[in-house]
């Protein structure tokens, strides 16, 4: 440090969790040092105290105006690793330091008044539970029945039917714990590995110890998460701590209890829908290396490690991984940044891989294993497509067959729509009037069974009108099937076989998604109808016919990431059928079966498909191709929003920065606000990532931005 005049004091710079584009200058507390960075401090801010964090030290003119650290709370708590990948974010997405204290601290520690645990929310049987003498106490000796075959989760013990009473009781008998603190069991053995998946193990293995970034691409059904599971035992066997991200709606207890099944330990879990205890005992447990394995959803990118070894993406395509708030980082790619600071392997597994991946695969920036067959004896489903022209039902007549000729040879079926409630439009046939809402350029969905419209943009919502409001027409028609309808049309048409409609109205809670799974598992003849919810990643062995209803929007998007989604969406359907023994068919629907996406579609693989679209995006110069960064303002007035976004234009820096707009967002309208972009392209990152912080942190000081909501949004994934 170098010497200090008389005007000039050190401070420690901390992040608060304020929206506020700086961090905040403190002395040290009135009797001590300066805390190091990654230290928990309590500030004074206005008149309030806040919990923040040290991000580093620095020397500025005296002022009257600065206060002491009122206390420090943790010494170091975060460790420069965390603290370089933060800086490292911060730069990348440009978002404010607040979100540096929600992002590396569990709620709990960010609270001024210290947090008291409550119970344990994932309970496992202990030892000692194992070898008790219940005696006549019922309740007690179901619940630890129950959790004999492995941990649960509080909510699904009490959905069983235990009692809030009877769990405390078991917990202070220590007959149940917490379950990451359960003991290991006995390692549950794989299938054998063909020679590809060997092969990507072997490469994964050989550079342990060292960074490098695998895209391990293998059809669906080809056993990637046994090439996971394997390179994770190998690596846990030296020690070393293994962190797996997957997509919000991959984390089933399905999962969790297979990754706990074949690597012999507890998971620790990590994902929004915990307690906060919950969420501080994963936080600690992996930051003190006591939990070997941490499956989590992105932001479990942030957690602090203790002898890290590998990291895992599984299913990296996926939108989830993308934060659409605050700070707008993408966990996969985060994940990619953290391995390399760590030094470790880092596996991107997707039967679909995003082209971004792709693309950094092609560079050389990542090394591409493929795994080109099904693992055991199972073949990709027969695919064809059904012309819908001419029809004016929502399932054609031959996909209705197909569905009659798979449940009497005792299949499942799985017919995805990607639309959920009754119907898409409600019209009135005299006057032409639909039920539009009146914050969005949308329609609103009709929900039958609830009589409710509703809007799925922002959530408004209303009665079904008896009649047309405009003309008074008491015969309202509806337009297109959502998923009720085609379950009400299903049932009607199949009685007898039950149909489990799957989308966020009717599965409200994990667990019910995570049982009816369970039921579907034992095979009995069924229909599934669902949302993506249903089509990602999860092994359904009964299904023999999958079928997806509607692509032609997404054929005609103006989003440029349409087309990616939708190939990845029907290939990941299509690979739901003929898991197990049985062959599996594919049918598409559409009315434009020769749209040349399509046809690419079924003619090649998902990789052909991707070079295909990857050739496009390099042709019309969009990312991956290119960096893209877009700045989105919003406001009532739609004048206001294109201002704004006129003054930064003007205020960036003359370079080689291709800048469009401002354009319309394509829901231009949600929510009340009128929504506008400016989007900013350049052939190098670097030229980016060089301009953009200096010029967000300008934009804060334009009269124009405090009369509109605005955000920077880097690598952006919805336009
Ligand atoms: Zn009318
Ligand atoms: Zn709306």
């Amino acid at each position: 440090m170098r010497d200090r005049g008389a005007d000039v004091v050190a401070v420690a710079r901390v992040a608060v969790p304020v929206p506020l584009p700086q961090p905040f200058d403190y002395l040290a507390p009135a009797h001590g040092n300066l805390p190091p960075p990654g230290s928990r401090v309590l500030v004074p801010f206005g008149p309030r105290r806040l919990v923040g964090l040290v991000l580093g030290h620095a020397e500025v003119a005296e002022s009257e105006s600065l206060k002491h650290i009122e206390r420090v709370l943790d010494v170091a708590l975060i460790d420069s690793d965390l603290l370089e990948l933060l800086r490292r974010a911060r730069r990348y997405y440009a978002f404010a330091p607040g979100e540096a204290v929600n992002l590396l601290l569990p709620g709990a520690l960010r609270r001024v008044k210290p947090f008291r645990a409550g119970p344990p929310d994932r309970l496992a049987i202990t030892a000692m539970g194992q070898a008790a003498d219940v005696g006549r106490a019922r309740r007690q000796a179901e619940v630890l029945e129950w959790l004999k075959p492995g941990p649960m989760t509080r909510a699904e013990l009490l959905d069983r039917g235990a009692s809030a009473a009877v769990l405390r009781k078991l917990l202070d008998k220590g007959w149940i714990g917490s379950a990451s603190a359960a003991a290991e069991s006995a390692v549950e053995p794989g299938p054998e590995l063909n020679s590809e998946q060997r092969t990507a193990l072997a490469f994964i293995l050989a550079s342990r110890y060292r960074y490098r970034t695998f895209l391990l691409a293998g059809i669906t059904g080809s056993g990637k998460t046994e090439v996971y599971l394997q390179a994770a035992r190998a690596l846990l066997r030296r020690g070393r701590q293994i962190l797996i991200l997957v997509p919000e709606i991959g984390l089933t207890p399905q999962l969790i209890r297979r990754v706990e099944a074949r690597l012999g330990l507890s998971a620790a879990v990590y994902h929004s829908d915990l307690s906060e205890g919950e969420r501080l005992a994963c936080w600690q447990a992996a930051g003190s290396g006591q939990a070997r394995v941490v499956i989590g959803t992105r932001s479990a990118v942030f957690l602090p490690l203790r002898r890290p070894g590998l990291i895992i993406v599984d299913e990296e395509h996926d939108a989830s991984f993308k934060q659409q708030d605050g700070a707008r980082y993408h966990g996969r790619d985060l994940a990619v940044m953290r391995a390399h600071l760590l030094g470790i392997p880092i596996v991107l597994g997707s039967a679909t891989p995003s082209l971004e991946s792709l693309n950094n695969a092609t560079a050389g920036r990542y090394q591409q294993l493929s795994i080109t067959r099904r693992a055991g004896t199972a073949e990709p489903a027969r695919w064809s497509v059904l012309d819908l022209r001419g029809q004016r039902v929502s399932m054609h007549p031959a996909l209705l067959g197909a569905i009659e000729r798979h449940l009497g040879e005792a299949g499942q079926v799985l017919i995805y729509r990607n639309r959920r409630g009754y119907a898409p439009v409600l019209i009135c046939p005299s006057c032409g009037w639909t039920a539009d809402c009146q914050r969005c350029d949308a329609h609103m969905t009709v929900h039958q069974s609830a009589g409710r419209l509703q809007c799925h943009h922002c959530g408004a919502e209303r009665r079904l009108p008896p009649r047309c409001p405009e003309c008074g027409e008491p015969e309202l028609h509806t337009l297109g099937a959502g998923t009720e309808r085609l379950e009400q049309q299903l049932q009607a048409r199949f009685p007898g076989v039950p149909v489990h409609r799957v989308d966020r109205d009717s599965m409200r809670r994990r667990d019910q998604f995570s049982r009816l799974l369970t039921e579907i598992r034992r095979g009995q003849p069924c229909i599934l109808v669902g949302t993506q919810m249903l089509a990602k990643g999860h092994h359904l062995p009964g299904v023999t016919l999958a079928a997806v209803l509607d692509v032609d929007q997404a054929l005609f998007s103006a989003d440029f990431r349409a087309p990616e989604r939708l190939g990845q969406a029907v290939c990941q359907v299509a690979g739901r059928a003929g898991r197990g023994r049985r062959p599996g068919e594919f049918i598409l629907q559409s009315r434009q079966p020769e749209h040349p996406l399509l046809a690419e579609l079924c003619r090649s693989d998902y990789l052909g498909f991707a070079r295909r679209l990857l050739e496009e995006r390099h042709a019309a110069a969009l990312p991956p191709a290119v960096a893209l960064a877009m700045l989105r303002a919003e406001a009532h007035d739609p004048k206001r929003a294109c201002e704004f976004l006129e003054s930064a234009a003007r205020c960036l820096p003359r370079s080689d920065l291709r800048v469009q707009g401002p354009v319309p967002a394509i829901l231009t309208r949600r929510g009340g606000y009128s929504r506008f972009q400016l989007w900013l392209q350049a052939r190098e990152r670097q030229r980016l990532l060089h301009l953009l912080p200096g010029w967000v942190e300008h934009l804060h000081s334009l009269p124009e931005a405090r009369r509109v909501r605005w955000h920077l949004d880097m690598d952006p994934t919805e336009i």
